[in-house]
């Protein structure tokens, strides 16, 4: 299913290649647009072709290249699955591989169990997703896996905790981090993690980018070398805050291909409506992601002169020269998610949130609508008071997603909710 027709022997720009590969009509009964296969489970061609799928299904055979091996059953893998991951890997530059899952939780968890065995160590910087952290703070551990909080926007320590880790696995970076937008210098990273001496068996750990807040438009971290890129694609990928996904890219297809082993034993693979109704998405991201990017930028700058306002984070505003450089050498634009800081703390933040008429009160981000929550109360509430402090996770802290209406109407939505505090 994913087959091109065969005659395409030109390469594409990412956005043309988007709708040009992934899928062949003729395997449709002649369907512009992709199917949706919804079996659970494949008629085979004969009992040798059966035997063959199982055998490389299960790592005891390798597919030979330009084998073309029957499908089994949906869980391990399905036609809209196969689709959605080959129309995804030209979004995401230097992707040689994608897998698909049934949310952006079960690609983080099931890449880092892929990689992490106990007696291991994991750093990570903070502040990141809720659910990620949680994982690692709070669920890894009682498996035997050591994991090391670095606080984002501070080089010298990740370089120092990535040095001084025992019997490191796994690097995770989250940047822009949520919801302060520190940055993680990505290039620098790799550098660190390379001077590494490699471990017994040849090996050094593997470097994991949620790229969520600014990919696939805006940056590229498997340019710089980074190993693995995950994605919640609940967020910009689908842009509609009506589906839950996540994928993971990498260079190396050996990576995803250990990683889809898993998928098949935990059984979150991405189910076919929702690969269909994401792909339908996928020539879309660039322009939704262009227009709320230039609407946050647009509402950032003019809120950071407000005077209820006590800071804007936002890149195009950073102050630190060092995160100002990493904004400039590694993102296009600066995206849409903002954050405000409002004098007077959370109640000035609950006000806030109750003056909006067209701004949503919603947790989430990256759908075509304007969202706001209060991340201190709602996605980072499992902090504890010293992790947000630390994190600056403030109580005036209110995380912005930008959509695509028109951004004087969702500015003067925060201009009115501000007046009337
Ligand atoms: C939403 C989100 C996740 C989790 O994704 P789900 O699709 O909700 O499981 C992970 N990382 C980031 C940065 C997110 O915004």
């Amino acid at each position: 299913m994913p087959e091109n027709d065969g005659k395409k022997t030109e390469t594409f720009r990412s956005t043309t290649e988007i709708l040009t590969r992934g899928f062949d009509p003729r395997l449709s009964v002649g369907s512009a647009r992709p199917a949706v296969f919804r079996s659970s489970t494949y008629v085979f061609s004969s009992p040798e072709s059966a035997e063959r799928a199982f055998d490389v299904a299960t790592g005891r055979a390798e597919a030979r290249p330009g084998e073309k091996l029957e499908l089994i059953y949906a869980r391990l893998n399905h036609p809209n699955a196969e689709i959605l991951e080959a129309q995804t890997i030209p979004l995401e530059p230097g992707a040689r591989a994608a897998a698909a899952f049934n949310s952006g939780m079960a690609a983080i968890i099931t890449s880092l169990l892929t990689f992490l065995r106990p007696g291991q160590s994991v750093v990570y910087t903070v502040p990141l997703y809720g659910g990620t952290q949680h994982f690692l703070r709070d669920f890894l551990p009682g498996w035997g896996v050591r994991t090391i909080p670095v606080l984002a926007g501070h080089g010298q320590a990740l370089d120092a905790a990535v040095r001084s880790a025992e019997n490191l696995g796994v690097v995770l970076v989250e940047t822009p981090a949520n919801p302060t937008l520190a940055m993680t210098d990505l290039a620098r990273l790799c550098r660190t993690v390379n001077s590494l001496p490699v471990s017994s068996e040849g090996k050094r750990p593997l470097v994991m980018v949620d790229n969520t807040f600014l990919g696939p438009t805006f940056q590229h971290p498997l340019t710089l070398g980074i190993d693995l890129v995950l994605y919640s694609a609940t967020k910009y990928l689908s842009g509609f805050s009506d589906l839950l996904a996540g994928m993971v890219l990498a260079r190396d297809p050996e990576l995803v291909e250990r990683i889809r082993m898993q998928r098949h034993l935990f059984g979150n693979i991405l189910q076919p409506d929702e690969c269909w109704m994401l792909d339908g998405r996928l020539p879309t991201v660039t322009l939704r992601m262009n227009r709320a990017s230039k609407n946050a930028q647009r509402i950032a700058e003019q809120l950071a002169a407000h005077p209820k306002i006590a800071r804007v984070l936002y890149p195009s505003l950073f102050s630190d020269p060092e995160q100002l450089h990493i904004f400039h050498t590694q993102c296009a634009f600066p995206g849409a998610m903002l954050a405000i800081e409002l004098d007077g703390g959370k109640p000035a933040a609950f006000e806030f949130l109750r003056n909006l008429h067209l701004a949503r009160n919603a947790v989430s981000l990256g759908g075509v609508e304007t969202l706001a929550c209060h991340p201190k109360t709602t996605t980072h509430s499992t902090y504890t008071d010293e992790e947000a402090l630390e994190a600056g996770i403030t109580d005036g802290l209110v995380r912005i997603s930008a959509g695509i209406e028109h951004w004087r109407d969702i500015l003067g939505d925060f201009e009115r909710a501000l007046d009337k505090l």
